[in-house]
């Protein structure tokens, strides 16, 4: 438990970080030295690990892992390495906007300042209780600016369904255990309203969107109109997202880096938050799971 007085100095930090004050030179730098030391802000691992109970689309093949070697060689020294292969769209992932929208950015052409910036967390876990099928609509993000503010420019919005704590439950956290073509009617599990994805897209300058289910558009959509709108407006979308229990509503930053996969339509995924001290332990105690 750390004193009031460590958590005021974090909090001072933090806001000067955070908001983006007038510092500079060194004072920026210490700010930032800080931050990655980890003594103003926490950093949260976003990604699910890729392995054998990785959820994947049930059309797509799953993670596979091959070993090449493990063990010691003749030399005398210990040798380890695996192949691996992957749909693009499985486990933490990217969806570039070519995914749906022809002529826009592959992986490798999304602007690597598309994928950091300030997370924009709108909590609707309370509304998809008994409700697989809830889409985020406009006014749930209303709610969130009338608590928070204007979404920022630069924002990458996260939805949180509360559906990250079935992972890696199939059939809890997809609606089916079903693979193939027959799973797909069966799927289930929260999204992104078209009128959200058509407001974010129209009335606000966000970097991405992200959410803690397998699409950004719900189980039972035939259209995926939410993908197809934000895609349009080149605005990326990261999918089956960790953790989001753990950021607060506001105050975060996250940074998602995805495999640089030339002319690719997404890939795996590495993603991190960054948690003011303060915040993250203001996440926590308000708990749940997400
Ligand atoms: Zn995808």
């Amino acid at each position: 438990m750390r004193s009031f007085r460590q958590g005021a100095l974090a909090v001072t930090a933090g806001c000067v970080a955070w908001l983006g004050c007038e510092k500079r030179g060194p004072d920026a730098q210490a700010i930032i030295g800080a931050l990655f030391s980890g003594a103003s802000a926490e950093w949260i691992d976003m990604s699910h690990p890729f392995d054998a109970t990785t959820i994947y689309w049930p059309t797509s093949q799953p993670f596979q892992l091959q070993v090449v070697a493990a063990g010691m060689t003749p030399a005398g020294f210990y040798y380890a390495a695996n192949n691996f292969c992957t749909a693009e769209h499985g486990g933490t992932h990217l969806d570039a906007p070519i995914h749906f929208a022809e002529g826009r950015h592959t992986a490798d052409r999304i602007p690597v300042d598309q994928f950091v910036g300030p997370a924009v967390v709108v909590d609707v876990s309370a509304r998809t209780e008994g409700d697989p099928d809830y889409r985020v609509t406009v006014a749930d993000l209303e709610v969130w600016e009338s608590r928070n503010g204007r979404i920022p420019d630069g924002a990458i919005v996260l939805f949180r369904t509360g559906w990250g704590r079935y992972w890696p439950d199939r059939a809890r956290y997809l609606g089916t255990t079903l693979t193939g073509e027959a799973a797909v009617p069966e799927l289930h599990f929260p999204g992104l309203h078209p009128d959200a994805a058509r407001w974010l897209a129209a009335e606000r300058k966000i970097d991405a969107v992200g959410i803690d289910t397998p699409s950004i558009d719900f189980g039972q959509s035939v259209r995926f109109e939410s993908h197809q709108i934000l895609f349009a407006a080149n605005i990326p979308a990261f999918e089956n997202v960790a953790s989001l229990d753990r950021l607060p509503e506001t105050g975060a930053y996250v940074v998602a880096l995805p495999m640089k996969i030339g002319g690719g339509t997404g890939g795996p995924l590495r993603m991190v938050g960054i948690v003011p001290r303060s915040s993250g332990a203001r996440a926590q105690t308000a708990g749940g799971a997400g």
